[in-house]
């Protein structure tokens, strides 16, 4: 789940550790969860692969954050860095699932606007 700068240094200054780009591969532990395994990646054209090489964290507690990914998408929408990059007339997008936002509600809800703006008119011819 990606975080802006300020967001890290808050975390980290209230004792989080961050690491970046390691993959869970397996929770261990009997019964109750002891460690969580890791694998090291590398950054491939198709998105971070694992070495292989693994290392493990203890642990008393797992939280799992899920993304999401777009897919299935109708034909004429195009995408960049996984979010819609280009429309076919006719269709409108906003917020998270479209690219150059800033992933915030308050941008959501503008493009939201702008959007039932532009269709109004459209409607209207
Ligand atoms: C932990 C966290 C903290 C955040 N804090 C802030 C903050 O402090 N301030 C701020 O401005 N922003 C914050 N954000 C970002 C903000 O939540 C998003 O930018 C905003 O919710 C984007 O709105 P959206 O409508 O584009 O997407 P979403 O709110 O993600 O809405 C998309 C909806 O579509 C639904 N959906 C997905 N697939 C389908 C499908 N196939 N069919 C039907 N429905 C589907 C989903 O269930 C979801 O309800 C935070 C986000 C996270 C994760």
């Amino acid at each position: 789940m990606s975080a802006s700068g300020y967001e890290q240094e808050h975390a980290t200054s209230a004792g989080v550790r961050i690491i970046c780009n390691a993959m869970p591969v397996a929770v261990h532990g009997n019964g109750a969860v002891r460690e969580v395994e890791f694998a090291y990646t590398v950054e491939t054209p198709e998105g971070l692969k694992s070495t292989g090489e693994t290392f493990r964290i203890k642990a008393d507690q797992v939280f799992k954050a899920i993304g999401q990914t777009l897919s299935g998408l109708p034909a004429g929408i195009t995408t960049a860095g996984g979010k819609i990059a280009g429309l076919p007339p006719k269709v409108w997008a906003g917020g998270d699932c479209t690219g150059g936002g800033e992933d915030l509600t308050v941008t959501a809800v503008a493009q939201g606007r702008d959007a039932a703006e532009d269709i109004h008119a459209f409607l209207k011819g």
